[in-house]
């Protein structure tokens, strides 16, 4: 299989072509058209096996073909566990938003606040953050989620693990609509907060595990 199987928008398809990308890993491979069909998904592989191009590709052809619900609210919001993680997928998803109109923006715990709310006045399409900062964000107003397309939880394990469950609700309380999608990444499904948090966050999820990696 080939990423070009997945009749993904050309300019999508030229970057992944530009990063040296032919053969998209097990988890892309079942992950990109099940999130493309429009499921939730609830996923896992093991590090180093490409989760990251796996939500980050869908995110993109989502945005490609559907019209924004709002003009003002972000429309993909991916939140990672760690600073270092939130930088790494902002890094892969800069490569894809650096020749396009959407604007993607990081938001960190422990760099300046008022800095970030001037970055959310600029209304970027995608969010990078770690969840604590994000939800004092959202507290006090700075965004708002009602136009939320897509919601990505990168490693929830570990975010639920360093005790991010509040925030973790109160940014899909505050993103609850109909018509989001959200993608759960993990590199365990055998994680009982895991599970429940995918039965609350998410609806009808697909599971897809990948045991064996590549
Ligand atoms: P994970 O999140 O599962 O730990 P990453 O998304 O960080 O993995 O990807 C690990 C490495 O694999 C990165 O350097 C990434 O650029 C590379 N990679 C991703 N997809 C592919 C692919 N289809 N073919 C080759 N390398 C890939
Ligand atoms: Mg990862």
């Amino acid at each position: 299989m080939q990423f070009s199987d997945f009749g993904l928008d050309s300019a999508l398809m030229s970057t992944i072509e530009h990063m040296g990308f032919n053969e998209p890993t097990q988890i892309q491979q079942q992950a990109i058209p099940a999130a493309m069909a429009g499921h939730d998904l609830i996923a896992s592989s093991k590090t180093g096996s490409g989760k990251t191009l796996a939500f980050i590709i869908p995110a993109l052809q989502r945005l490609s073909k559907n019209r924004a619900l709002s003009k003002r609210d972000p429309r993909v919001v991916i939140l990672t566990p760690t600073r270092e993680l939130a930088k790494q997928v902002f890094s892969q998803l800069r490569l894809f938003t650096a020749n396009t109109q959407y604007k993607a923006v990081l938001i960190l715990g422990g760099e300046n606040f008022n800095d970030q709310v001037k970055v959310l006045q600029k209304e970027p399409e995608f969010i990078v953050a770690t969840p604590g900062r994000l939800a004092d964000h959202l507290t006090q107003g700075h965004f708002h989620l009602n136009g939320l397309e897509l919601l990505i939880l990168d490693e929830a394990d570990r975010m639920l693990d360093l005790g991010f469950s509040k925030e973790l609700t109160q940014i899909n309380k505050a993103a609850d609509h109909r018509k989001r999608q959200t993608l759960l990444f993990s590199a365990t499904l055998d994680h009982a907060q895991v599970n429940e948090f995918a039965t609350e966050l998410l609806t009808k999820p697909k599971r897809i595990a990948i045991n064996a990696g590549h």
